[in-house]
């Protein structure tokens, strides 16, 4: 995964025509940290785990990313989305850096008192190069609330009360009204702005959705909400389908009752392989990682995707999707409505004061709606696609921070 982000920050470092020494300073990481995590399990045996934190750029403010939590985590998936997240966090210009990270784990398999043991020992591994104003992080897939809630404590047993070391928390811990919508939000707002581009609007088309978590089943109320018709939804148990809309409130109720979308009683079943060509108008990859491929790009039928996920799309499925006219509103702007919550929610803790959720949807939409007409202005000026701008608008930021930070010796210009 991270050969896929290095190829895309190339693509847009060669249209500012930066120089070789500029790039390498940027995707180099400041810091990548791994570290074991032992812990009794509920039965007394020993648990071993490997956590990770990669921090990759803090010149825009303190490093700030998520924290996953799954069996395919490692310093590969953790250095590719802290790269990400930097070039996402200044794309909605929000002062902070980038960085992810989590735990090699199958929480589906751990209980609640294990997850929260597992957590608070990372937190012991790593809690000197984490803090309110050095590193922050957030949810990610598998984590949630109660994640921060615990990272929150066990930090504050350290240096005293700190709500500001973790966002995402719950609302009546220090949390942020609107967080756990924000990506969801965010996605949203990002294919209304790319559908007015189009000359069409929410309520013209019809939605395939990957991934009913975090991020998939708030964007899919949302877009509902908006008169969009959700016909097909999968997730790891399976997958549901109806050409007439589904309910989304019913299938989120289903969802917190089975764990998942499988066998939900208002549509029809369908393989999870098969979302990816789903006829629909629109497709959002809400899941995970390299879910349109070289293999089955061909076989998409949507004209616009919006990733919800980081890092849903091969760059050789970006460029077979390019070349048959799909529209890609990318990664680093479509799903930053987490980040920009997050930054609010952080600001909220450290002036000690409590935003309405008015103020909070009101300032999420006008910083999504600013950063995709940012990306679209560069896609114009560059004539390129919106990913490139989106990571050339990203990289330009960051190289100016960068560069005025440190003195390197040449004499360093880019477009
Ligand atoms: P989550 O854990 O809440 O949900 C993940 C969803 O993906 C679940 O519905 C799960 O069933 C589904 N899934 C997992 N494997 C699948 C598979 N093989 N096929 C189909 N579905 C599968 O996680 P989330 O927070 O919603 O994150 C989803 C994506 O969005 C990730 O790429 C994450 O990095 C990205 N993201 C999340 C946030 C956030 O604020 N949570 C912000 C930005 C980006």
């Amino acid at each position: 995964m991270l050969e896929a982000c290095e190829r895309f920050f190339t693509q847009g470092a060669d249209v500012l025509n930066l120089e070789d020494k500029v790039r390498e300073i940027l995707i180099t990481p400041k810091r990548i940290v791994k570290v074991e995590i032992v812990t009794e399990a509920d039965d007394g045996q020993l648990l071993h785990h490997l956590g990770f934190r990669v921090q990759h750029a803090n010149s825009r403010g303190p490093f700030k990313g998520g924290l996953r939590y799954h069996p395919t985590m490692d310093e590969d998936h953790a250095s590719a989305l802290a790269n990400l997240m930097t070039w996402k966090t200044a794309i909605v210009n929000v002062p902070f850096g980038g960085a992810k990270g989590g735990v090699n784990c199958d929480p589906h398999q751990l209980s609640k008192p294990e997850l929260d043991r597992i957590t608070r020992v990372f937190v012991d591994q790593i809690k000197e190069i984490i803090g309110p104003q050095l590193d922050i992080p957030a949810p990610d897939v598998n984590t949630n609330a109660d994640v921060m809630a615990w990272i929150m404590d066990q930090y504050s047993t350290y240096y005293g009360f700190s709500p500001g070391v973790v966002t995402g928390k719950p609302v009546h811990l220090f949390g942020s009204l609107g967080r756990d919508e924000a990506t969801g939000r965010g996605v949203m707002y990002s294919l209304r702005e790319a559908l007015r581009d189009q000359g069409r609007q929410i309520a013209d088309v019809t939605v395939a959705l990957q991934g009913f978590g975090n991020v998939g089943s708030h964007a899919a109320r949302l877009i509902a909400e908006q008169g969009g018709t959700i016909v097909a939804v999968s997730d790891h148990t399976g997958g549901v389908a109806n050409a007439e809309g589904l309910e989304v409130e019913a299938l989120s109720d289903w969802v917190k009752a089975h764990g998942g979308v499988k066998d939900f009683p208002g549509g029809d079943d369908l393989d999870g392989a098969e979302l990816i060509a789903w006829p629909a108008d629109v497709l959002i990859p809400a899941a995970l990682e390299e879910a349109i491929t070289a293999e089955n790009a061909g076989a998409v039928r949507a004209s616009l995707i919006v990733e919800g996920a980081n890092g849903p799309v091969t760059p050789d499925a970006d460029r077979i999707l390019q070349d048959r006219g799909v529209m890609i509103v990318p990664d680093i702007l479509a799903n930053a409505g987490g980040v920009t919550v997050s930054y609010f929610e952080w600001a909220q803790n450290i002036q000690r004061f409590q935003w309405e959720l008015d103020r909070i949807v009101a300032e999420l939409e006008k910083t999504m709606t600013r950063a995709y007409a940012s990306v679209r202005e560069v896609a114009k000026e560059k004539r390129t696609d919106l990913r490139t701008a989106a990571f050339v608008l990203g990289i330009r930021r960051v190289a100016k921070a960068a560069l005025s930070r440190r003195t390197i010796r040449e004499q360093i210009s880019f477009d």
